[in-house]
């Protein structure tokens, strides 16, 4: 029997859910004042929590997270706000950066006496959410920033002065800085693709209401989403002031895999492509990998009896200041130029390696399906943001499991976590490769795209077993 128009609504539930998260939505737009109190408090937190560990002793080996400010303050930035707001874009969008993000809130404050100068070209080069990206994992690397105040200070205090003297140069009441500048926006900006939660725009009921009058209410959109158009989450920082615009915008579910399968394939870029295979997938396992890695340990016992047996010994016994590389004799723990050189190399070499097999595996995946093409290169790539960014997040949560085992707390089941994260993350990258495929191939050519793009998950997820479970 032929279904009818009342089989196929919705059922009442999903109406209520609807309806209720379009009101969440205008609500947010309501309570600008509360949110703005709520950011000023997160500043204030975020100001002791950078600021006040860096002029403190380091602590000794009795203090724990509970009783030390500097060690509670590594636990809070290292242990749970950097994996979990991961976690958080996965779930919500970027809602961490319009409601709480404290350098969001510091450059949108410097904007309003911002001198309005226009955006010039070289902030909006697409190859910022790469660099911004790779420069700060690496400088993290090299100072410890995990591990002391001092780093945390540099890494963090310099990007919020940055994002306060951009916001005072451009834009007016703007993000200029979360736009284009932010050192982990194009992380975010991926993974909030796969939210099932987002702004939606509705753009028959856009076009078909009346015009705004000239000077009334509108919106003021920080981090320049041109929303009229906005087909996905990556770049709206969820803060809901355009909720209800024109009776065409409002907060909605989506299916977690609708933006990457039907929006991404008509958007392609370099930018996320290259921040994923190589930046996320490469670059950060090298980072996480190194100072675990054997192969590390062998390579620097060659390069050091080399330059020993040639009477070169400056590399082994130099040092640098802590803003350069780690240096704290009190702890023991100090990087000599040889490990500094040696760090940036491993880091190199995974970022190359991994990320060209991983673009040769993307690549193989587009051409499995017809003639090569460039959209469907970056198309795949995007097939495989859940294992990207379960790798991320594995590797900083490695840290909150450290932090917690260093004060004699035991999270369970980590292993078998990990295990299943990296499966889902895998078999979700596999689902996504599978349906992006089908759009335009059937039958083997669309199997061998997902065979491909399966290998690339694949690919990754052993170096994370060589992390956690072979090393
Ligand atoms: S599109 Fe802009 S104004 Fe609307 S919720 Fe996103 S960030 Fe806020």
């Amino acid at each position: 029997m032929a279904a009818t128009a009342l089989d196929r609504a919705p059922p009442a539930w999903r109406n209520a859910l609807d309806a209720g998260l379009a009101r969440f939505g205008d609500r947010l737009r309501a309570h600008g004042r509360l949110i703005r109190a709520v950011q000023w408090a997160v500043v204030a937190v975020y100001a002791v929590l950078v600021i006040v560990p860096a002029l403190l002793p380091l602590p000794g080996n009795a203090q724990h997270i509970w009783n030390d400010l500097t060690l509670a303050a590594q636990f809070a930035f290292w242990g749970i706000w950097w994996p979990f707001v991961l976690v958080s874009m996965v779930l919500v969008g970027r809602a961490w950066c319009g409601v709480l993000c404290p350098e969001g809130t510091l450059t949108e404050f410097a904007s309003r006496w911002s001198r309005g100068y226009a955006i010039p070209r070289w902030i909006t080069w697409g190859g910022w959410p790469f660099v911004a990206f790779a420069g700060t994992t690496v400088y993290g690397q090299m100072t410890s920033v995990y591990g002391y105040p001092k780093p945390v200070l540099a890494v963090l205090g310099g990007s919020t002065l940055a994002a306060v003297a951009v916001g005072l140069l451009y834009g007016r009441n703007k993000r200029v800085w979360c736009r284009y500048l932010c050192p982990v926006n194009g992380v975010f900006a991926v993974l909030s693709k796969l939210a099932p939660l987002s702004f939606q725009v509705d753009r028959a009921a856009w076009a078909a209401s009346p015009k705004p009058l000239r000077g009334a209410e509108s919106f003021n959109c920080a981090p320049l989403v041109p929303v009229k158009a906005m087909r996905g989450a990556g770049s709206c920082h969820m803060c809901g002031r355009c909720s209800g615009h024109r009776g065409a915008v409002r907060l909605a579910l989506r299916a977690p895999n609708h933006e990457i399968v039907h929006v991404a394939g008509d958007e392609p870029s370099w930018e996320q492509t290259s921040l994923i295979l190589f930046g996320m997938m490469a670059l950060a396992v090298g980072a996480f990998q190194w100072s675990s890695s054997p192969w590390y340990v062998d390579v620097k016992q060659a390069v050091a009896t080399w330059l020993v047996e040639r009477g070169t010994t400056w590399p082994l016994e130099h040092t640098a200041p802590w803003f350069v590389l780690t240096d704290y004799p009190e702890k023991n723990d100090v990087l000599t130029l040889l490990d500094g050189g040696l760090l940036l190399a491993y880091i190199a070499a995974a970022t190359l390696v991994l990320g060209l097999a991983l673009s040769a595996l993307v690549a193989l995946a587009a051409r499995a399906l017809g003639p090569f093409s460039l959209r469907r290169f970056h198309h795949f790539a995007q097939t495989l943001i859940p294992v990207a960014g379960c790798g991320v997040f594995l590797g900083l949560s490695a840290l909150t499991v450290t932090f917690l085992r260093g004060d004699g707390i035991h999270v369970p089941y980590v292993a078998e976590m990990r295990a299943g994260l990296l499966a889902g993350a895998s078999l979700w990258s596999a689902w996504l490769a599978w349906r992006v495929a089908g759009l335009s191939a059937v039958g083997l050519r669309r199997a061998a795209a997902t065979a491909c793009i399966a290998g690339a998950a694949a690919l990754s997820v052993a170096n994370w077993v060589l992390l956690f479970w072979v090393w």
